[in-house]
């Protein structure tokens, strides 16, 4: 199931994008954090980086 991003939170820092192993996040058109569940192996890394917890696993 991936992870979820709670759009309200993300400040479009980049941090989860630059930690993810597997390159299932990048920006969406709005400079705000997307997943690709089809990529994500839910590791946990974007979780753990995120300075203002907008990402549940
Ligand atoms: S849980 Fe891991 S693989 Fe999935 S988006 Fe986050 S860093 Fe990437
Ligand atoms: S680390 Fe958090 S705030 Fe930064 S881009 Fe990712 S989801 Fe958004």
């Amino acid at each position: 199931m991936a992870v979820v991003i709670d759009r309200d939170e993300c400040t479009g820092c980049g941090l989860c994008i630059d930690e993810c192993p597997s390159e299932a996040l990048s920006f969406d058109a709005e400079g705000i954090s997307t997943v690709d569940p089809d990529l994500c192996v839910e590791c946990g890394a974007c979780v753990d980086v995120c300075p203002v917890v907008a990402i549940t696993l």
